[in-house]
């Protein structure tokens, strides 16, 4: 089956929602891919921050190959012990004082985090206020909370009053939140937006807002947790505990698997009957977030992160382009900025030549590799990127043309 034969199949049998990726993929090894042609690429987006420990890794495969011989579902009618395992490993991780309800991907995380907080919301509370541009998930709930316009606005309304301010702006945030304000949702670096992060001290002072108005924080860490700012939780950069936070991306490891995460009196507002999965706390993909969160401890992956995180933006720095305009990012999560709109060809550009990127938007090329990835394999991809974007540059030319 060759990528041109599934580009076939794909058109004709799957909803045209992700356009046509140019790409299929066969198999993974490490940091490397390859596509249905054979071809192997440097995979420099993890999935979308998904592929923590790259592929293959023996840890993950043994652990989801066991569990899934021994018990592969149990529903929340019973107990299983690996969701018992993870949420003890995720509080423990946390700090303590917290309870974990698990759900099987980021957005229905975020729905959990909403039932949640305005379960614990007194009566005369009723809007929640989230970032602009900020994303959330696709369901309905999250996609309300969510700033990005050109995503949310087609499905609404909503029936639900969210209020957006500008993503670190404390000023306005503190404008916005009063005593009625059930929830302010954020994440601590905007991901889909493009890596955008907030400034210096920005979780401290949405803490201080929600402790002076009583509306809750919750932090969505489900592109930025479990490792990938070189630390288990961006929070933990800051002296900061939100009431909430929701994981999902990286702490499968490629599993599906999300968790939602209720500090203090926010571990207890659900009672029985009021939320539920019937995956959620699947023991398959808890065996696989528990050899994740054992991986990244053996072998030393959140150092390991932080030193090729500042070894890429070093790299990146020294490279003089009039198509780069520069970089930033935390840890192995890392944006290009580009001087014009022309992200879509450095990232066809980029695959041609081995490398898988992701135009995350028109002047941002979003890297967020396995945290596995290697100084080598990080020059390899450096020595590439002016060629990279050479071609990028010659491309967007010939189409203005
Ligand atoms: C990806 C993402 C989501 C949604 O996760 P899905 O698993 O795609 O539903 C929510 N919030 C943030 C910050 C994300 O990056």
């Amino acid at each position: 089956m060759t990528t041109s034969d599934l580009h076939e199949r794909f058109a004709a049998s799957l909803m045209p929602n992700y356009g046509q990726p140019r790409t299929a993929l066969t198999l993974g090894r490490g940091c490397e891919v390859y596509d249905a042609d054979g071809r192997q690429y440097l995979d420099l987006i993890a999935g979308i921050a998904v592929s923590s420990l790259g592929h293959g890794h023996p840890a993950l495969v043994k652990a989801v190959a066991h569990q899934a011989a021994t018990l592969a579902h149990s529903s929340n009618l019973f107990i299983n012990e690996r969701e018992v395992e993870l949420a003890e490993r995720l509080v423990d991780l946390l700090g303590g004082d917290a309870k974990v309800f698990f759900a099987n991907s980021g957005t229905e995380t975020n729905e959990a985090a909403l039932k949640l907080v305005k379960r614990a919301a007194g009566p005369g509370r009723h809007y929640f206020v989230a970032a602009d541009e900020g994303f959330h998930g696709r369901t309905f709930g999250a996609l309300a909370l969510t700033g990005k316009e050109s995503i949310r606005t087609p499905f609404g309304p909503y029936g639900m009053d969210v209020r957006f301010v500008p993503h670190g702006d404390l000023e306005a945030l503190r404008e916005a939140v009063d005593e009625h304000c059930i929830a302010v949702f954020t994440e601590p670096t905007q991901g889909e937006a493009g890596i955008v992060p907030a400034p210096e001290g920005y979780l401290a002072g949405v803490r201080e807002i929600c402790d002076d108005t009583g509306a809750a924080f919750v932090l969505d860490e489900i592109q930025s947790g479990i490792g990938r700012t070189g630390r288990w939780f961006a929070h933990q950069s800051e002296d900061v505990r939100p009431d909430v936070i929701t994981l999902a991306k990286g702490l499968g490891g490629g599993l599906p698997i999300g968790a939602c995460v209720g500090f203090g009196r926010y571990a207890d507002v659900f009672h029985k009957g009021d939320h539920g999965s019937t995956f959620g706390g699947n023991p398959v993909a808890c065996a696989a977030a528990l050899a994740v969160l054992d991986t990244i401890e053996e072998e030393g992956l959140l150092a390991h992160t932080a030193v090729m995180g500042d070894l890429l933006a070093e790299q990146i720095e020294g490279i003089e382009h009039p198509l780069l305009e520069g970089q930033r990012g935390i840890g192995l999560w890392r944006a290009l900025t580009l001087t014009g709109p022309h992200s879509a060809h450095v990232q066809e550009q980029a695959a041609i030549r081995g490398f898988l990127v992701n135009a995350v938007a028109p002047t941002t090329i979003r890297l967020a590799p396995p945290l596995v990835i290697t100084p080598e394999q990080i020059g390899v991809f450096i020595e590439a990127l002016p060629n990279i974007l050479d071609a990028a540059e010659a491309a967007a030319a010939e189409e203005a043309t």
